[in-house]
């Protein structure tokens, strides 16, 4: 790309971006804080699924001291249903850090945020070019993908994947415009994830259409092939004797040799993953990573379930309306949803 097009490039894409982005929540904030919490909630996660997680988790817990001061149980809960939970437990830990060693705030450069637990290149070049400006470009898969598009680079993975990465990275620099960075930044993810898609470009309503070399015509890395995987879970409930006879659920949270989830609560675990047609209370599909999990859920009584299930986690009797604020898995709180089980508000 001749450096002489980066001016008019630079200022279509900002043009752009300003008529069309997309009104997301934490787009109207320059708070480092909240645009530390959505940039780990969007990683590998949906926008649509972002918007709602975020209110609610800026409206509990508004800044770095909150959460650091938050019980693990209670950032868990507010991340169910988001997935990769790590990335939940280390920002609480990076919180916890920085009220114990930086007076609750976090840095402004990018090499300060990347000493943090779970900030790493791209969440702090975010962090800093937005919240603070500075002229850092952020590389996600999106941007990865307009740069290799717009160079005319075919994307690499495996043997030359880093030699690679390293010229995105360069070139991105090159192009961001050190004037805006924050935008630009944004109105790159934003072509990215609306236009430049990744099996089917939109390249008549791109705004780089002049500058690109490819318009389309580059090769589509192949999808990677899902598994297939059943599993099953108990759903057992019983009423309590008091007075407002509330109905509770059997819940257990596995140790970390059993579950990819520790500590989160989840159904029991059935030790054989069909079920009779006649116990089957629901059939659902949930991917997880690379993994298509068919599920089935049956129904058990208290004195059945130890014959069905799996053994070895803690179980606790829980009410429904307590179950809904509690860390669940995203598939506990999907089957709880969809067999109408959580309270509205609180699901
Ligand atoms: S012209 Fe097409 S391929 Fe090129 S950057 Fe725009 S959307 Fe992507």
């Amino acid at each position: 790309m001749q450096l002489a097009d980066v001016p008019s490039l630079r200022a279509a894409l900002l043009t752009w971006y300003h008529a069309n982005k997309r009104d997301l929540p934490w787009r109207r904030t320059e708070d480092p804080y909240a645009i530390w919490v959505s940039e780990i909630m969007l990683q590998q996660t949906r926008v649509a699924a972002v918007i709602d997680h975020f209110k609610i988790f800026m409206d509990r817990l508004p800044t770095v001291t909150a959460l650091a001061l938050a019980s693990e149980q209670e950032v868990l809960a507010l991340w169910s249903g988001l997935g990769y939970y790590r990335r939940a437990r280390m920002m609480h830990k990076a919180a916890q850090s920085l009220v114990a060693n930086h007076q609750n705030a976090l840095p402004s450069t990018s090499v300060d945020l990347r000493k943090l637990s779970g900030i790493g290149a791209y969440t702090s070049a975010a962090i800093a070019s937005i919240a603070h400006g500075e002229p850092i470009a952020v590389v996600d898969g999106n941007v990865e993908r307009v740069i290799c598009r717009l160079a005319g680079w075919e994307e690499a993975s495996g043997a030359g994947a880093t030699a690679q990465d390293r010229e995105i990275g360069s070139l991105a620099n090159r192009l961001l415009d050190p004037a805006h960075p924050g935008d630009f930044n944004q109105a790159m993810m934003e072509l990215g994830a609306t236009i430049c898609l990744p099996r089917n470009p939109q390249c008549t309503a791109c705004p780089l259409f002049t500058e690109c070399k490819t318009r389309g015509e580059h090769k589509t890395t192949p999808r990677p092939k899902m598994q297939s995987r059943p599993i099953g879970y108990a759903l057992v409930l019983r009423k309590t004797r008091s007075r407002q006879a509330t109905q509770e659920v059997l819940l257990e949270q596995r140790p970390a040799a059993q579950s990819v989830m520790p500590g989160l609560w989840e159904l029991p675990m059935l030790n054989t993953p069909e079920v009779p047609e006649e116990d089957l209370l629901l059939a659902v599909r949930h991917s997880i990573m690379q993994v298509n999990y068919n599920v089935q859920v049956r129904s058990a009584t208290a004195k059945t379930v130890r014959a069905h299930t799996v053994e070895g986690g803690e179980r606790h009797w829980i009410s429904l309306t307590q179950a809904a604020s509690l860390p669940l898995t995203g598939l506990a709180r999907k089957i709880l949803k969809r067999l109408e089980l959580l309270p509205a508000a609180l699901s």
